[in-house]
């Protein structure tokens, strides 16, 4: 198990290098689909507290956003 820099570290990461190598700030735990429309869906931060993770564990699906303890 990440601890939380590490996680948050290496999420962020993915997070820029999204922006760097495809334009934008896309999820780091998700598959762009070349479609640009389709992937707005993917833009971090994303609609997270609609996902089941969110309601579930208070996380993101991606983990990076956690609810406040
Ligand atoms: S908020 Fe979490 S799940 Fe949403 S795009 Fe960012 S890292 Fe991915």
């Amino acid at each position: 198990m990440w601890d939380d820099k590490e996680s948050v570290k290496t999420l962020s990461e993915g997070v820029l290098e999204n922006d760097k190598n495809k334009g934008l700030k896309y999820c780091p735990c998700r598959i762009t689909t070349g479609d640009k429309e389709k992937d707005l869906n993917l833009v971090c931060p994303c609609n997270f507290k609609i996902q089941k993770t969110w309601k579930e564990y208070g996380e993101c699906w991606c983990g990076l956003f956690v609810r406040r303890k």
